[in-house]
């Protein structure tokens, strides 16, 4: 149990999602693997988006991933950003292959480049709920 305050946005656990979210408590990324095509993907999806397959499993992927791109918000889009202004945003490559969106678990580090390698860290904000984040591995 956890009694941290957080006033951001929290994500629905959902059927769809809940396994990702349960892993990422045990502090363990995951994405969806197509049992039919074996293809990996990230956010979840009903079915798979090369073969349409609804037969698909989670699973524990490396952490790895390669810095793709970042940016710098200097607008609060939810109230409980603003105090963090400016905040910022990553694209990473997992090692595995999906893209995924999150955040630095640290300030942009000075050397901060594409291709940078990246690992995943993840934050309890709030009960069943752990949020991803990308420092340099
Ligand atoms: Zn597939």
């Amino acid at each position: 149990m956890t009694s941290i305050p957080y006033d951001k946005p929290l994500p629905v656990l959902d059927p769809l999602t809940k396994p990702y979210w349960d892993f990422a408590w045990a502090r363990q990324l995951s994405v969806q693997r197509c049992q039919s095509c074996g293809d990996r993907h990230f956010p979840a999806c009903e079915v798979c988006p090369v073969c349409l397959s609804d037969d698909q499993l989670w699973e524990v992927v490396s952490g790895r991933a390669t810095l793709v791109s970042w940016v710098r918000f200097h607008r609060a889009y939810w109230d409980g950003y603003r105090a963090e202004l400016p905040y910022d945003v990553c694209l990473v490559q997992l090692e595995e292959g999906p893209l995924v969106l999150s955040n630095f678990g640290c300030d942009i580090p000075d050397d901060v480049h594409m291709g940078l390698p990246m690992r995943a860290v993840f934050e309890h904000v709030a009960e069943s709920v752990s949020l991803l984040r990308f420092v340099p591995a």
